[in-house]
Parts: C-alpha cells; structure tokens; sequence
C-alpha cells in the first residue's frame, strides 16, 4: 500500500509509494549518538539534512557514480530506489579522529597515510563492531566480488566528496557510507551524506573545537549543533 511506513530509523522513516521501486525516505530532527544511549533532538534537521543529501548525491551522480537518489519531493522528503541495504556500515578516513583512536591510540586530526576503509557490522545490539572481510564472508553479509566493489566504490566516493568539501572550505575527515542492491544486483550509494555521517571541519578555523562542524558537536555537546549544520547546507548548497 502506498505510504505506509516500512521501517524507521534514528534519523529517517522509509514509506513505500504506488510503485514497488521507489520508496520515501522522510529525514528527522532526531539525533542519537553511542549506540542511541545518547539522544536528542536539533531544530531543523531533518530539512537541512534532506538538503545536503539530495545535493550532495546529485553531485555524484553528476561524476558518474550510482545514487538510490531519484528526486527531492518536500524540503525533508526524498524519493529514492527501493535497494536491500546491505548490513555493513563503510568508514572512510583521511584523517584520525573517534573510533580509530580509541582503538588504535592514534592522536586525533592524524593525517593517515592513504585513505583507509573499514567495515563495521550493522548490529544494534552488538553496538556495530569492527569486522573483517573474513569476517563478512563467516557471516554471509555480502559475496568477495561485493566486498572489492564496496571498498572501490567507498574509496571513489571520499575521492569526489573530498573535492566537493574542499570547496567548501571544509575538511572531510571521515564518514560513512550504506550500499543498497538494487533489483538488477547493483550497487547503489543509499542512506544519507551529511554531517550526521560525516566529521567535517572548518579549514579556516584551526581551534580543534571550534572547527567541528559536524555531529561530534552534538556527541560532546559543543552547543551550536543546529548553527554548524546550517553553515554546512549554506555552503553546500552554494557548490
Ligand atoms: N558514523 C555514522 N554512523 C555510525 C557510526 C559512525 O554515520 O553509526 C560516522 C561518523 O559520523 C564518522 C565516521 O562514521 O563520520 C566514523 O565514525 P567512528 O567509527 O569514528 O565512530 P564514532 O566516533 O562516531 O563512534
């Protein structure tokens, strides 16, 4: 039936429509960190994240790259193609910060030496642990021939956004990517792109506080989330 929500999430709601192929996905205000023990809420949001995610995937489509993105229907609804999410989550980093950290005693701000990929369960109850391609195949999460696609397709994807952000005078230092498999058994870039999954820093400011420009405001309550996501959209959507 058309409009009937079909799963929601912590930042978004699916909702399937008369065609079978497309569904949509309505962004939240909604925000949650540490494995949703923290939560919240920051005004305007979910319109300023549809933004940024309709333009920025209109950006890659725009460089050859496959999007589940079809078209922006209302200022925090957008239409996308209905894909299996595969239950990885696909980190990039260029530059050290969060997880990576704690885990491997790196400083923050780091620059690593090349881009690293790293796939992580998704697995709530789990709290979404660090897995390997062994790991992946054990349990079945996507074939070898996906795996390889996934790490390309992840790498070509923080190439462009890199060059998208830098013209925005923002620093990508990580972010993280969810492959859906559309009917035809492609991959499709699916989920969001927005400072809700990525770190971003301001490459004006060199304070390392000031600079966040993403949801570690939120995750350390750094006040002024809501005015950081806004300065993000500002330029974004100038891009
Ligand atoms: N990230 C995300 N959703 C998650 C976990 C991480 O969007 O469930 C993003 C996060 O915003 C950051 C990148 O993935 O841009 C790497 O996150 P990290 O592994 O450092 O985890 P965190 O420190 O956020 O717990």
């Amino acid at each position: 039936m058309s409009g009937t929500k079909l799963y929601e999430g912590k930042a978004k709601i699916l909702f399937t429509t008369d065609d079978p192929n497309i569904l949509l996905s309505r962004y939240k205000d909604d925000a949650t960190a540490f494995n949703a023990l923290k939560k919240g809420s920051i005004a305007n949001k979910g319109e300023m994240n549809c933004a940024i995610a309709s333009h920025i995937f209109q950006y890659l489509e725009a460089q050859g790259m496959a999007t589940h993105f079809i078209k922006q229907v209302s200022p925090n609804e957008m239409q996308v193609v209905a894909v299996k999410i595969l239950p990885i989550e696909v980190v990039v980093r260029n530059i050290a910060a969060g997880s990576i950290c704690k885990r491997l005693g790196l400083e923050q701000g780091q620059p690593l030496k090349k881009p690293l990929v790293e796939f992580f369960y998704k697995n709530d109850d789990l709290g979404d642990p660090l897995i390997t391609d062994a790991h992946v195949a054990m349990l079945d999460l996507a074939t070898p021939e996906q795996v390889d696609q996934l790490k390309q397709l992840a790498l070509d994807i923080n190439q462009h956004l890199q060059t998208f952000f830098d013209r925005c005078n923002l620093l990508l230092v990580d972010f993280k990517v969810e492959i859906g498999v559309d009917v035809n058994e492609r991959l499709l870039l699916a989920d969001e792109i927005s400072p809700d999954t990525c770190r971003l820093w301001d490459k004006a400011i060199s304070d390392p506080t000031a600079r966040i420009m993403d949801k570690d405001r939120f995750r350390q309550d750094l006040g002024n989330i809501a005015e950081a996501y806004q300065e993000v959209m500002n330029r974004v959507l100038a891009t």
